[in-house]
């Protein structure tokens, strides 16, 4: 979603309020997939001069993701603050700056960078998820799997066995 830049630009200093719905495509954090649904973004956004617009809003989504320890389906909602400048020229001594052509303002990378800024490096499905098994593989948030009972490794290399199987899984 892009926004029309050219009241905008025509009227230096004067605030306009905005409201977008923003598609963003699907990402991996640290090897999982991510993908924000429902993006919207509301705020207001003026000219600063020298073809530079100033953007501030709030950008809501739901966060779809999987629990770090389950692996089960994750859903999640996120908001975060959005403070952004644009400009046509990139500027080499300020990454920071947005870049937009003509009077087309687009909104997903800025979005995004907020987004981003505010996500956790892990979900899980509930505070106390129990996880799978590490011998099995059996969500135990459903119930003990037969290698919980009776069958519980304990002594100076219990550590290392988990280890070994860890790597086993692999
Ligand atoms: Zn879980
Ligand atoms: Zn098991």
């Amino acid at each position: 979603m892009a926004l029309d830049v050219g009241m905008v630009l025509k009227n230096p200093g004067q605030v306009y309020p905005f409201r977008a719905d923003v598609e963003l495509p699907q990402f991996e954090v640290l090897g999982d997939p991510v993908r924000f649904q429902d993006t919207r973004v509301a705020g207001e956004f003026f000219c600063t001069g020298d073809n530079r617009i100033s953007l501030r809003g709030e950008a809501s989504t739901v966060v779809a993701s999987r629990c770090s320890r389950c692996l089960e389906p994750v859903q999640a909602p996120l908001s975060a603050d959005i403070d952004a400048l644009y400009t046509r020229q990139p500027d080499p001594d300020d990454p920071d700056l947005y870049v937009f052509e003509g009077h087309s303002l687009d909104l997903e990378d800025a979005v995004k960078d907020a987004l981003l800024l505010e996500l956790p490096l892990q979900f899980f499905c509930s505070p106390d998820c129990k996880g799978l098994c590490p011998v099995c593989g059996a969500n135990l948030n459903h119930g003990t799997c037969t290698c919980q009972e009776g069958n519980v490794v304990t002594g100076p290399f219990s550590a290392l066995k988990n280890i070994v199987l860890k790597d086993e899984e692999v």
